[in-house]
């Protein structure tokens, strides 16, 4: 797999120097997400305040792109109106379906366009989703408790 290899970097530092990693005691919802096809696996605490994503804590296992994704967005989706995180949600998504034709709004996605490339990769993309995935599990759960 070829990456541009300035995002290459990204992905390997977040890889290496993950964000929220370990879970918190306290949350609203708790999942557990597993992508069998690579073996990743990301259990996954969401806590709100109103609409608001007050935490997300997180812990891993699997390749460098499904962990990289996962602290990717929770330090990027912390503190966002749960709207505006169903947006940047949305916005990366339709990234990783792009099959490489879209680079990703660095506005919008910030350190998450470094996935960009992975699009490319049918086989990967599921790592790349598999914490998004779970963040938005989490939190329709954790609204249906609201
Ligand atoms: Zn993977």
């Amino acid at each position: 797999m070829q990456l541009d290899s300035l995002y290459q970097e990204v992905i390997l530092d977040h890889y290496k120097r993950p964000q929220h990693k370990g879970l918190a005691a306290t949350y609203d919802a708790q999942v557990h997400h597993v992508n069998p096809s690579c073996g990743d696996e990301i259990t996954l605490n969401v806590a709100l305040d109103g609409d608001k994503v007050a935490a997300i804590t997180w812990d891993g296992v699997g390749c460098s792109i499904s962990q990289a994704s996962v602290s990717i967005l929770s330090d990027l989706l912390l503190g966002k109106s749960i709207s505006e995180a169903d947006l940047i949600l949305n916005n990366f998504t339709e990234l990783m379906q792009s099959k490489g034709t879209m680079v990703g709004d660095d506005a919008i996605l910030e350190d998450a366009v470094a996935m960009a490339g992975v699009s490319k990769f049918p086989a990967r993309i599921k790592c790349a989703l598999l914490g998004w995935m779970a963040y938005k599990d989490a939190v329709v759960q954790a609204q249906a408790k609201l």
